[in-house]
């Protein structure tokens, strides 16, 4: 592509860099940005910088937050001593969004992965154990994506967290195999939390 401007090809150029944005998009989006109002696009530009450089995760279970603490762990009500394992904060906003679930989260920020080059130490499962170990947690939920990465992570995770004893358990799945969990209706989403299965029955299938 040959630009007209430098200042023109350096912005396509970094909106090319998100995920599923190529050349010919990023440039109908720039000139989108530069067509409208100044105002929208500088409230864009300030919400971006305030993203990157004021958002926190938090100190106890790596949600994204504005807090040390993010507004569920510091939630008296929420009960301590459960805790559902996710990917990612995606999956903490559908699981709140079914309102049938009360406990704390740890947020793993990934899967196991060796293909990608992910690896139990890329993820916060130490400080998932370390939770455990410092007592007080009386049963982990595994909600996971039922990917073979998710089932790799979670069968990782089950192994290490064998020897505090603690009750483990999966979320039952009304979702075929392979279905991201943040795509599950609300419902059955919040049907499957409730109706959570023992972790060694899940091994059984
Ligand atoms: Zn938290």
């Amino acid at each position: 592509m040959d630009f007209s401007s430098k200042l023109l090809e350096q912005a396509v150029y970094e909106m090319s860099q998100l995920p599923g944005i190529g050349k010919r998009t990023a440039l109908r989006l720039v000139l989108h940005l530069l067509r409208q109002n100044e105002n929208q696009t500088l409230q864009l530009a300030e919400a971006l910088t305030n993203l990157r450089t004021g958002i926190k995760f938090c100190k106890n279970c790596h949600n994204i937050s504005d807090t040390e603490l993010c507004e569920i762990c510091a939630n008296p009500n929420r009960e301590a001593s459960i805790v559902c394992v996710v990917e990612d904060v995606r999956d903490v906003m559908a699981i709140e969004n079914t309102s049938q679930y009360r406990g704390h989260y740890h947020v793993l920020g990934g899967k196991i992965s060796p293909l990608d080059g992910v690896g139990p130490q890329d993820l916060t499962i130490q400080s998932l154990k370390e939770k455990v170990k410092s007592g007080g947690v009386e049963e982990v939920i595994f909600a996971l994506s039922s990917t073979m990465e998710g089932d790799t992570t979670n069968f990782y995770i089950y192994r290490q967290l064998e020897e505090f004893g603690i009750k483990t358990s999966t979320i039952a799945r009304g979702i075929a195999v392979g279905d991201e969990l943040e795509y599950a209706d609300e419902v059955t989403l919040g049907r499957s939390i409730l109706h959570r299965i023992p972790f060694e029955n899940s091994l059984k299938n």
